[in-house]
């Protein structure tokens, strides 16, 4: 039976020691979080973001956005955002109403407050491996893996999922850790022929139940980094985590994996942004 990699657990300890930095050196640290329209999903991230803050001493300062926003009126918000000192980091919560340009709005960001690590300039630093923020849910898996002790150099690690802000950055951080990295997506081959040889498996597809114990090499650790809905509703991942846990060595689960442990590296980020520009 696999091992859990509690993310719930283990930012709870990062949001402990954030909380603990913040008031022995008696720092300000805020953070924006831009939300525009209604959708409910976004809606729970920002309040479970918002709370974060407040267990780590940090000030959340919520900017909600009618539907109707346009562009320029957005990027007008980061402008002046990025100019307030009380902001350290700003946070626009995505997806975005489809009239507005994603790319627009993260190049408006201040790159000294891109705490998603969402500009080109931070993915290009990523690539580099010279980075000021750390795109926070790859960032998080690797900060579940060290916990765990899990060695990745010489590791065969598979990503399934290639997106700009999940599945190449993943790839990427386990390759400066001297993996060796295969990407999959839609288009890949015989893909469990490919994640079988994994010794370190990320999912993030965001698919429910796409990932079976046929697909998992056996004692392989398993990261599914899925946010799903199943048939009845339930919050799941990519994982088919009951039969896949048979197989496994470490697993996480969701909820409690890697979710907690992205919104802990958004507030490691913030108070990462608030000590640049001091
Ligand atoms: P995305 O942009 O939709 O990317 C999904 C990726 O999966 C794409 O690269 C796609 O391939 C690939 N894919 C789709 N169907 C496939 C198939 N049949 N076989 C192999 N690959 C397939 O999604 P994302 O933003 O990366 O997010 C992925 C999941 O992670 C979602 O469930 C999301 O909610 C979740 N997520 C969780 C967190 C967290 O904190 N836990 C944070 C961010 C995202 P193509 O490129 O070929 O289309």
């Amino acid at each position: 039976m696999a091992k859990i990699l509690d993310g719930k657990a283990l930012s709870a300890e990062i949001k402990q020691q954030i909380k603990t930095e913040i008031e022995q050196d008696n720092l300000k640290v805020g953070l924006a979080v831009v939300i525009v329209g209604a959708d409910p999903a976004s809606r729970v991230y920002v309040d479970n973001k918002k709370r974060d803050c407040t267990e780590c001493g940090i000030t959340s300062h919520e900017f909600a956005l009618p539907e109707e926003t346009t562009q320029q009126e957005l990027i007008e918000l980061i402008e002046k955002l990025n100019a307030d000192e009380n902001i350290n980091g700003i946070l626009v919560q995505q997806p975005f109403p489809k009239h507005i340009n994603v790319t627009a709005v993260n190049e408006t960001i201040s790159p000294l407050k891109d705490v998603d690590a969402f500009r080109f300039e931070s993915a290009g630093r990523i690539m580099a491996g010279k980075y000021s923020f750390l795109p926070c849910t790859p960032a998080g898996v690797m900060e579940l893996l060290r916990a765990a002790e899990i060695e990745i150099a010489g590791k065969e690690c598979v990503v399934i999922g290639r997106s700009d802000i999940v599945g190449k950055p993943m790839a990427m951080l386990l390759l400066h850790e001297n993996a060796t990295v295969t990407i999959c997506h839609s288009r890949t081959k015989d893909l469990p022929s490919v994640t079988k040889r994994a010794d370190i498996l990320v999912s993030a597809v965001g698919i429910a139940d796409f990932v079976s114990s046929d697909m998992v090499k056996e004692n392989a650790v398993v990261v599914d980094v899925g946010m799903n809905r199943n048939s009845e509703g339930k919050l799941c991942g990519d994982v088919k985590y009951a039969e896949v846990s048979e197989k496994a060595s470490y697993i996480t689960p969701v909820p409690g994996g890697v979710g907690p442990m992205t919104r802990a590296v958004l507030m490691k980020n913030t108070l990462s942004a608030k000590k640049l520009q001091s």
